[in-house]
């Protein structure tokens, strides 16, 4: 099947989500996660309507920007490309250059590096917090009751070039959704609690799904599904 075939039958299976959930298309933003794809795969799935695209690693998408650049994808209201992967802090300059939010925010340092390098850029960064909502060793981000959530919570409304809009979560693959469902449950739940403590701060995303589980996020109450496979097809394994 094509990309544009594939973003087709992902769009009825929002909506399917969507329909079932009581909420409206429009709640959920679709982002294609085009990470070890070529850049002509990322124009395929532009051309066919998508216009938020998340890559996880700032090299790989260093290498791949200029065809997107020359095929016009960034004029202004156009398309926009998120980190989603892990960050290190000697990287935060050139991400903040290239791309226009970051999803996989996990520490205090690399905030305020985000913040500094935002602000020499004159950008107003959006960024997500990613939290940890599992016990794995291969998944990153804060853990729910991680005190360092909370100081950075704290610090946001002071970190002027940054505007934070909410959490990120990757939970355990397992083939049976309903073990997934508690973990999206969690994440909506962490947010609502995190509200409470920091009325100051608006968390609306809640940036939770992949291919193979966005119908149960979105049931959950995802704002923003991350797909890949299911778009793209089968990555190449790493
Ligand atoms: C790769 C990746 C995805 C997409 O995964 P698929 O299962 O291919 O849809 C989503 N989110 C993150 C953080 C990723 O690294």
């Amino acid at each position: 099947m094509s990309i544009a075939e594939n973003i087709a039958q992902v769009e009825e299976q929002i909506a399917a989500a969507c329909r079932r959930a009581g909420r409206s298309r429009e709640s959920v933003q679709l982002m294609a996660v085009s990470k070890t794809h070529p850049p002509q795969a990322i124009l395929d799935a532009f051309a066919a309507g998508l216009r938020l695209f998340g890559e996880n690693r700032v090299q790989e998408y260093a290498a791949k920007r200029d065809p997107l650049v020359a095929a016009g994808m960034f004029a202004p209201n156009s398309a926009s490309v998120h980190c989603i992967g892990p960050l290190q802090s000697n990287k935060a300059r050139r991400a903040v250059e290239l791309f226009d939010a970051i999803d996989s925010v996990a520490s205090l340092a690399l905030t305020e590096r985000l913040n500094d390098a935002a602000g020499q850029t004159g950008k107003k960064l959006h960024v997500l917090i990613e939290i940890k909502v599992s016990e794995e060793d291969s998944k990153h981000g804060l853990r729910p009751d991680a005190p360092e959530l909370d100081r950075l919570l704290e610090r946001m409304p002071d970190l002027h070039h940054l505007e934070l809009r909410g959490l990120l979560t990757v939970p355990p693959f397992a083939e049976d959704l309903e073990e997934v469902r508690p973990y999206f449950r969690n994440l909506r739940t962490l947010r609502d609690s995190l509200t409470q403590r920091h009325p100051k701060l608006a968390l609306e995303e809640l940036s939770m799904g992949m291919s193979h589980d966005f119908s149960v996020a979105i049931e959950e109450g995802s704002t923003m599904v991350r797909i890949g496979t299911a778009i793209f097809g089968a990555r190449p394994a790493a």
